[in-house]
C-alpha cells in the first residue's frame, strides 16, 4: 500500500481522481486502482511490489523504455537553465526548439521541413488540420474545407479529432460531432468492410477514396487524414499498393494527405516513420507521443516546404504550451537514443519474431483466428469459431484482459483482440515471455471452458 505524509494514495485517488476513460466513482474499495510506482526498461511495478511487461508502452509511446536518466538529465538541465520564453518581439525562440525542429526536418523524408509544436497529439491532428484549410485559401482555393478520414481510426478525443474518428460507443455520448468530416473504410483485411478478399480487390478500400472525393467534389475537400497503420480498431499493415495509391489520389485531385504518425513516429513499425514503409511523403505529418517517449508532453506539425512558404505572412495559432524548451531537449535526446540504439532495426526484427511466435500459437490454440502486425503493434484475434469468424461474447474479454494482466503482461484487449505494442527496447526474450503469458492464459480459459478448445 502506497503510504505518502500518511495519505493513503489508493482511498484518495477513489475521493478525488477522476481518470481518463474510467469509472468515476466515489464509493469503492481502495483496491478499486492500481497505483503504479516504478518503471526500467519494458516493466512496470504497481504499489503492491508486483512487476509487469508493459506490453502496450503506457499508451504506445514507451519507444526508449522506462528509467531513462539521460532524459531526465538533459530536462533538469533546460528546466535550471530556461523553463519557457518571453512574449518577445519579433518571434520567441529557444535552442532545443530550434535544434529539434533542425533535427526533425533531417530525419522527416521529402522535402518536410518546418515544424510547429504542441503539447500533444490531438492538438498537432487540429493544428494540421487547421495548415491545410488555411493553405487552400491562401492558395486561391477557398471553398476546401472538407475533411476525409477512416471510419473507426483514433485521431484524439478532442472535439475535431472525435469527428475524424466518428465512431459509435466512443463518440456517441458527444455527438453531433463537427461539420464537414467524411470517413471511407480503413485497411482490415480479416474484416474487409467489402468482403473482399486481396489481390482480387484490387485495393478497393483505398479507392474508396476516390469516390468519396469525387461525391463531395474535389474542390470542396481540404485534406485527407490517415495513420500508417491504426490501432484502434483492427491493426492491419496495408498492402504495398495501399499507401501509394493514397498520395496519388490526393495529388490528382489536391488534396492535402495529412500523416497522423502520433503511434507509429520514431520507430514502432520497423522505420523511423510509418509511411517510408511504403515511400510515401504526406504534405504534413503529424507527432506526438514517442517524440520525447512520454517523459514530457510534447506533439509536433512538421510541414513540406512548398506548404510551409504559403505562411510567409504568418500562421495564427497559439498553444500555450506548444514546445516548452524542456520537452524539446527531452525530445532531441529521445531521437538520439532512438538512433544510437537503432531502436527502429529492433522493432523491425524483435517485430517479426514476437509476430511468429504469435502466429505458432494459432497450432495450439483454436481461439485464435488471427494473428498480424508489423514492427512493434501486433495483435492476435480471439474468435468464438474460427471457420466463420464468429467473434468471442462480449463477456469474455473482461475476464480476458484480467487473466493477461494478473499473469504479469499488460496489453490492450478489447473486443476479444489482444493488441502487444511493447517499448521499442524489447527483446526475444522478453517477447518469449510475453507470448508465454498470452499462451498459459488461453490454455487456463480453455480449461474452465471460457474459450474454445
Ligand atoms: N493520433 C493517434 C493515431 C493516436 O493514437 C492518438 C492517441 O492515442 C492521438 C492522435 C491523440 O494523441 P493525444 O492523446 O496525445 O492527444
Amino acid at each position: 500500500m502506497v503510504s505518502t505524509k500518511g495519505k493513503d494514495i489508493r482511498e484518495l485517488a477513489l475521493k478525488y481522481y477522476g481518470i481518463h476513460s474510467s469509472e468515476w466513482k466515489t464509493e469503492g474499495e481502495p483496491g478499486d486502482y492500481q497505483v503504479w510506482v516504478e518503471g526500467k526498461g519494458c516493466r512496470v511495478t504497481d504499489s503492491t511490489g508486483k512487476t509487469y511487461i508493459d506490453g502496450f508502452a503506457g499508451l504506445m509511446y514507451k519507444n526508449i523504455g522506462y528509467g531513462r536518466k539521460e532524459i531526465a538529465d538533459v530536462a533538469y538541465e533546460q528546466m535550471k537553465k530556461l523553463t519557457s520564453v518571453p512574449t518577445s518581439s519579433p518571434a520567441p525562440a529557444t535552442e532545443s526548439q530550434v535544434l529539434l525542429a533542425e533535427k526533425l526536418a533531417q530525419i522527416t523524408p521529402g522535402s518536410l521541413s518546418k515544424t510547429t509544436y504542441t503539447s500533444g497529439g490531438s492538438e498537432s491532428v487540429e493544428t494540421a488540420v487547421k495548415i491545410a484549410k488555411a493553405y487552400h485559401k491562401l492558395n486561391g482555393q477557398p471553398g476546401r474545407y472538407k475533411l476525409i478520414s477512416r471510419r473507426g481510426t483514433y485521431h484524439g478525443y478532442t472535439h475535431l479529432t472525435m469527428a475524424l474518428m466518428a465512431q459509435s460507443p466512443f463518440t456517441a455520448a458527444y455527438e453531433p460531432l463537427v461539420y464537414g468530416v467524411k470517413q471511407v473504410s480503413n485497411v482490415k483485411c480479416y474484416r474487409c468492410d467489402f468482403n473482399l478478399t486481396y489481390p482480387e480487390c484490387k485495393l478497393e478500400c483505398a479507392r474508396e477514396l476516390e469516390r468519396m472525393i469525387l461525391a463531395e467534389g474535389a474542390e470542396t475537400v481540404a485534406a485527407v487524414v490517415m495513420d500508417p497503420v491504426s490501432h484502434s480498431d483492427i491493426v492491419t499493415p496495408p498492402k504495398p499498393e495501399y499507401w501509394p495509391m493514397i498520395r496519388s489520389i490526393c495529388d490528382k485531385y489536391g488534396v492535402l494527405l495529412i500523416d497522423d504518425e502520433v503511434v507509429t513516429a520514431f520507430g514502432r513499425t520497423g522505420k523511423m516513420f510509418g509511411t517510408e514503409n511504403w515511400d510515401v511523403v504526406p504534405d504534413i505529418m503529424v507527432t506526438a507521443k514517442g517524440i520525447t517517449s512520454g517523459y514530457l508532453p510534447l506533439g509536433a506539425v512538421t510541414v513540406k516546404e512548398e506548404v510551409a512558404e504559403k505562411f510567409g505572412a504568418g500562421f495564427m495559432h497559439i498553444i500555450t504550451f506548444g514546445g516548452l524548451p524542456a520537452p524539446c531537449a527531452a525530445a532531441l535526446k529521445n531521437i538520439e537514443i532512438i538512433e544510437r540504439e537503432k531502436l527502429p532495426e529492433n522493432a523491425a526484427s524483435v517485430g517479426a519474431y514476437l509476430l511468429e511466435q504469435l502466429k505458432a500459437l494459432m497450432k495450439r490454440h483454436v481461439c485464435i483466428g488471427d494473428v498480424r502486425g508489423i514492427g512493434l503493434m501486433t495483435q492476435t484475434e480471439l474468435v468464438a469459431n474460427r471457420e466463420t469468424k464468429e467473434p468471442l461474447p462480449r463477456e469474455v474479454t473482461p475476464q480476458l484482459r484480467k487473466r493477461v494482466q494478473d499473469n504479469g503482461l499488460i496489453a490492450r484487449i478489447r473486443s476479444g483482440m489482444i493488441s502487444i505494442f511493447p517499448p521499442l527496447t524489447f527483446t526475444r526474450a522478453e517477447a518469449d515471455e510475453a507470448v508465454g503469458i498470452v499462451d498459459k492464459t488461453l490454455t487456463e480459459m480453455e480449461k474452465d471452458g471460457k474459450l474454445p478448445s
